[in-house]
């Protein structure tokens, strides 16, 4: 947990650009659903769960911040996975069911985050490591990271994870960092793409 992926920093200003668009249209009230075009470059659902009430973009919805302890190992939890956007979410509860199937468990030990939980992980690094540099190494800043977008699950146990790896490509899951084997997102492109190659690591150090 705690750590996540680097984004360059031209997607990162896209991705401010598409926020700022979809603030502009919920002061307008221009609609209670839109889309936005996300930091991967798909639409990402905005919807308004409470008429009248400022709209919650998909970077702002906060994720659980635990769960139960995974059935399979109590080091982990099994977070409910519904702060997903959508489409990751139906793709995750595909995941989970074809992982039954087989007789695998997968248990979500962290998955959605929103910027505010993101900033929190930051600055608990900070204060673990003694400064803003070096907990950059291990953690993403909000802007950078695929939990705040909400396409990224981490996995676990790693045998859980290990099957994702190998059965996950066809349903839109895809590892994504050599030192990150818990960590999968979502793109539905992957299917028929294949996975990126893996990187390094998320941060890039
Ligand atoms: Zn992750």
């Amino acid at each position: 947990m705690g750590t996540v992926e680097p984004v360059p920093t031209a997607r990162a200003a896209r991705t401010r650009r598409g926020v700022t668009a979809v603030l502009m249209a919920a002061v307008c009230g221009a609609a209670t659903a839109l889309g936005v075009l996300g930091a991967t470059g798909r639409a990402v659902l905005v919807w308004d769960r409470v008429v009248g009430r400022p709209i919650p973009i998909v970077v702002e919805m906060p994720g659980a911040e635990t769960g139960p302890p995974c059935p399979l190992d109590a080091r982990y939890v099994d977070e409910p996975p519904d702060r997903l956007p959508p489409d990751a979410l139906a793709a995750w509860q595909r995941l989970r069911s074809a992982a039954e199937q087989d007789g695998v468990r997968l248990c979500l030990n962290d998955g959605k985050r929103s910027r505010e939980q993101q900033a929190r992980q930051f600055a608990e690094a900070v204060q673990d490591f003694g400064s803003a540099e070096l907990a950059s190494r291990y953690v993403l800043q909000p802007d950078e990271s695929m939990h705040v977008v909400g396409i990224a699950v981490d996995v676990q146990p790693l045998a859980s994870a290990a099957w994702v790896e190998e059965h996950g490509q066809a349903l839109g899951w895809c590892r994504r960092y050599e030192n990150e084997p818990w960590h999968f997102e979502f793109d539905a492109t992957y299917p028929t793409r294949g996975c990126p190659a893996l990187l390094p690591s998320a941060t890039g150090s």
